[in-house]
């Protein structure tokens, strides 16, 4: 299929808030009702800069503490609506960690067993919530999807094996679209008063860029919808030329970057990509740290990267969105440490004055 008739392909579902979608009781049902209606913040100092309102879905305050929140409620309540999952069943996904995370909590509060199975290169911290919240965690080699033993097939093949279990599929089930399509598209249309010009996110499944900009799209057909590409990922060159190609090196933003298109991203409606350099990204995370006092991971440091340029193609007077999609204590070690910085040569990106921050 085209590019051009893939992105047209997906058109948003009606009615697109659907009985399904989120309460606005102010009181939250336990913690399945802390998922969304997240705050929506001006980042000040790069709005102040670039003449634009350069807004973020502060995705950290849902209760599980990132963006995947909402897919994974959305996902639970799918297998629960087919029918796939009763009272006690075991909910098994292959994620890189905030998916597992956001299904641990949910597991937890709905009583049921968590099994993830997570590439062996992932932070240590999400490892470590993941089993005080329960999760049995399962790290694998990291290898490609097209390989029988990547941690999705894993994750598939394990739920196969069980009876009353669910292979929840973040990556190719649309329940994880839809999430953003009934609740994050529809915050940001009404926190923004319908004046939001354009949005930008970075993609892991690619629900969240599919999901807000088909909604957002529905409401107004001229909001633009920018896709914000890490390195190592194929979609910035997929979207730019039509080809999957292979490429080399990795982002140390992790749950962002993808090798194929997902069929949360088939059909997307993309306007333009953006290709983030690590570089870029990092520098981003910490003025959001020092400028702001928003502690977030690198994928938000992306995503805020990304919309500072998308401020600058499109000139003063604008209003963009984007999510800060955790926090950065998941990436405490890593992402803040001078060693590691220093040895993915991203030192030099950090100003001095930033660098009190590095263990
Ligand atoms: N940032 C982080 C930290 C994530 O874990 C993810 C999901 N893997 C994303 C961004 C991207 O979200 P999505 O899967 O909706 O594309």
């Amino acid at each position: 299929m085209s590019l051009c008739r893939a992105l047209r392909v997906l058109r948003a579902p009606v009615p697109l808030v659907s009985k399904r979608g989120l309460s606005h009781d102010p009181i939250r049902q336990g913690l399945v009702g802390m998922v969304g209606r997240t705050p929506l913040v001006k980042i000040q100092k790069l709005s102040e800069e670039t003449g634009c309102e350069i807004l973020a879905k502060a995705e950290f305050c849902n209760g599980g503490g990132s963006v995947k929140d909402r897919a994974a409620l959305f996902l639970i309540r799918d297998a629960q609506r087919r029918g796939l999952i009763r009272p006690g069943g075991t909910v098994v996904e292959g994620t890189a960690g905030n998916t597992g995370i956001g299904l641990a909590h949910m597991c937890l509060a709905l009583g049921y067993r968590c099994v993830i199975y997570m590439p062996n290169n992932q932070s240590q911290e999400k490892i470590d919530v993941l089993k005080t919240l329960g999760a049995e965690v399962r790290t694998v080699p990291v290898v490609a999807w097209t390989d029988e033993a990547n941690y999705n097939h894993q994750a598939r093949r394990f739920a196969e094996s069980l009876d009353n279990a669910v292979w929840t599929n973040q990556f190719d089930n649309t329940a994880n679209r839809q999430a953003h399509i009934e609740t994050t598209g529809p915050e940001i249309w009404e926190e923004t008063k319908g004046k939001v010009n354009a949005v930008v996110f970075g993609t892991g499944t690619g629900g969240t860029l599919a999901g807000v900009g088909t909604y957002l799209k529905e409401k107004n057909p001229k909001v633009q919808v920018f896709l914000a590409d890490p390195e190592g990922s194929v979609l910035y060159h997929w979207f730019k030329n039509g080809k999957l190609e292979r490429t080399e090196g990795s982002s140390i933003a992790e749950g962002i970057g993808q090798g194929r298109v997902t069929k949360n991203l088939e059909g997307a409606p993309v306007d333009d990509a953006l290709a983030i350099r690590d570089t870029e990204a990092v520098a981003m995370t910490f003025r959001l740290l020092h400028e702001e006092g928003l502690f977030v991971g690198a994928s938000t440091g992306l995503n805020v990267a990304a919309a500072e340029k998308v401020a600058r193609i499109m000139g003063p007077g604008h209003v963009i969105a984007t999510c800060l999609c955790d926090t950065g204590q998941r990436y405490h070690a890593k992402l803040f440490s001078r060693k590691v910085l220093e040895e993915r040569g991203l030192l030099d990106s950090i100003p001095e004055n930033h660098r009190k921050s590095l263990h």
